[in-house]
């Protein structure tokens, strides 16, 4: 019977240098190793050609390289990328690359599926469901830098977890794969390049803001009334905006870093005004500023944008109280690569 090796990335630095040491080889073996596997992103052992062929032919026996597969890229007309991304048990996620003229973002996936049930979001309507490893978040990265130098001529600028999942339900995977990513012995990027998006899971929050980790912090409010909001994000019934708000004013005491609403205006769900001072109020709790995202249909109807008039409104009184406010259009609509349209369609 043959014994399911294990995958090697999942070992840490000193682990794999035990390994090396327990076989009779030199600890530093293990650091060579390591490069190969985080900074090279390397997905065979027949490339570390620094280490000697006896000793790739021993990991070969004892290990496997999981990593993932683009299965399928789709170029928008935007110049957007979105890439179906196979898993080593055949799931698939999906990331995307946004170029803009100054950067080059990478938004990746967290979870197969999503932990939660946001009614307007594509995602949370696939049923399977597992939490993404450090590596498979780390891989989707590294495929889009490759991609990013390949059609764009730069690295990748940023990396927003605003994929498939919900970040802060995977969390410490999530937080591994921010080490690796931000890490010299990985791609060295700075975590200030980073954001992760959640739809607002306050015990988590507040362990992020303990852990001080330097990323980002945008969440998803869509309403700063509390019925409304439990009525399309039903989970968010358990985490009323009282604790919400406290959360984001710990972050924000303990990180000094502004925090980014997400918000889509639809129409007769929260385009009054009674809702625009809702969040205008909610807005004053914590320094902030607001992105109010272009809804992207992904049904029947239930949800529709709301008019031009209600955004303008909600622009209006957000600037009169000097909260700053952009309208985000969306990018890769043609491939099914906007905000709450990633669903595995292809
Ligand atoms: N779970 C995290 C990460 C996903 S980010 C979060 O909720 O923040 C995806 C963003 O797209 C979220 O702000 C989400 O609310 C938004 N979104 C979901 N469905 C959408 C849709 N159909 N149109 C526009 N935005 C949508």
């Amino acid at each position: 019977m043959e014994i399911e090796k294990k995958d090697i990335r999942s070992l840490t630095k000193e682990q794999l240098r035990d390994f090396f040491v327990a076989n009779g080889d030199k600890a530093f073996r293990g650091n060579q190793v390591y490069e190969w596997l985080w900074s090279k992103a390397s997905h065979s052992f027949e490339d570390m050609t620094n280490v000697s062929k006896e000793t790739r032919a021993m990991l070969e026996n004892n290990f496997v390289i999981n990593h993932i597969k683009v299965d399928t890229m789709q170029r928008s007309e935007d110049g957007t990328v979105k890439n179906a991304v196979r898993l080593h048990d055949d799931l698939i996620v999906e990331s995307v690359l946004i170029p803009t003229q100054t950067r080059t973002t990478a938004c990746v996936s967290s979870q197969v599926g999503c932990s939660l049930d946001c009614n307007f979001c594509a995602t949370a309507r696939l049923k399977r469901m597992r939490n993404l490893n450090p590596d498979e978040i780390y891989d989707q990265v590294v495929a889009i830098d490759r991609e990013s130098r390949l059609y764009y001529n730069r690295p990748l600028s940023n990396i927003v977890f605003m994929g498939m999942g919900e970040p802060l339900m995977n969390y410490p995977n999530v937080m591994k794969a921010i080490d690796k990513i931000t890490s010299n012995e990985g791609l060295g990027m700075s975590p200030k390049r980073i954001t992760v998006s959640t739809s607002g899971i306050p015990k988590m929050i507040k362990k992020m803001a303990d852990d001080e980790v330097k990323v980002k912090l945008a969440v998803s409010l869509h309403s700063a009334i509390d019925e409304v909001r439990s009525q399309i994000m039903p989970f968010s019934e358990n985490f009323p905006l009282k604790d919400l708000r406290e959360s984001l004013e710990y972050w924000y005491r303990k990180t000094k870093s502004k925090i980014t609403y997400e918000y889509v205006v639809w129409k007769g769900i929260n385009d009054s005004k009674q809702a625009v001072d809702a969040l205008v109020k909610f807005c004053k709790y914590v320094p902030c500023k607001v992105n109010l995202i272009e809804y992207n249909p992904i049904d029947d109807g239930e949800f529709q944008q709301a008019s031009d008039e209600a955004i303008n409104l909600y622009i209006k009184e957000l600037e009169k109280n000097n909260i700053v406010a952009k309208v985000r259009r969306s990018r890769g609509k043609d491939i099914d690569a906007a905000c709450g349209q990633l669903a595995n369609k292809s």
